[in-house]
This record gives structure tokens, C-alpha cells and sequence, in this order.
């Protein structure tokens, strides 16, 4: 079955309001947390996750390792998606 991400929490725990920059970690129903780091863009203020990381608290649901690998890179722009319906972002 493919994977469904579902994110419970987003918290933003980093802005530089300098260069449009900031990131979320969130957390998602299976326990896995990721760091998101956003852009914005300068001219539209448009705001894009421009990278995931999964931060290595559990082992990665769809592969179970316990180190790094890029599974959640799929589900970027879904996990984007819905951390910012939950957080207020800058
Ligand atoms: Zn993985």
C-alpha cells in the first residue's frame, strides 16, 4: 500500500525574515517527524519547501531504516501541503 502521510503537528522553529527562509518541523501520525525548509519567493511571496529531512527520531516508515534516506523527498510537496493548513507561516 503506498504511503499516506498524515501530519498531526507543525511547529515553525526557524525564520530569517532577511532572506525569506524559515522551517517547520513537523510531526506525523506514525511518530515520524521531518524539517522542512522553505523560500520565499521575492517577488510573489510565494512559499516553497524546497527541502525535507526526516529527523531520525523513529525508524523511516516506508524503508525502516533508522539513518538517512530520502523516502519522505516523495511526499515533500503533501507533507508541505498540510503543515501549512496547521501553522501559522511567516
Ligand atoms: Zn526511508
Amino acid at each position: 500500500m503506498a504511503y499516506q502521510p498524515q501530519v498531526v503537528d507543525a511547529k515553525l522553529v526557524s525564520n530569517n525574515p532577511k532572506n525569506g527562509l524559515f522551517e517547520l518541523v513537523v510531526t506525523l501520525k506514525d511518530r515520524t517527524s521531518c524539517r522542512l525548509i522553505y523560500e520565499t519567493d521575492a517577488a510573489s511571496g510565494a512559499k516553497n519547501a524546497t527541502h525535507i529531512n526526516r529527523l531520525q527520531n523513529e525508524p523511516c516508515p516506508i524503508c525502516r531504516k533508522d539513518f538517512l534516506c530520502n523516502c519522505m523527498s516523495k511526499f515533500k510537496d503533501e507533507i508541505s501541503t498540510q503543515a501549512m493548513a496547521k501553522v501559522e507561516t511567516p
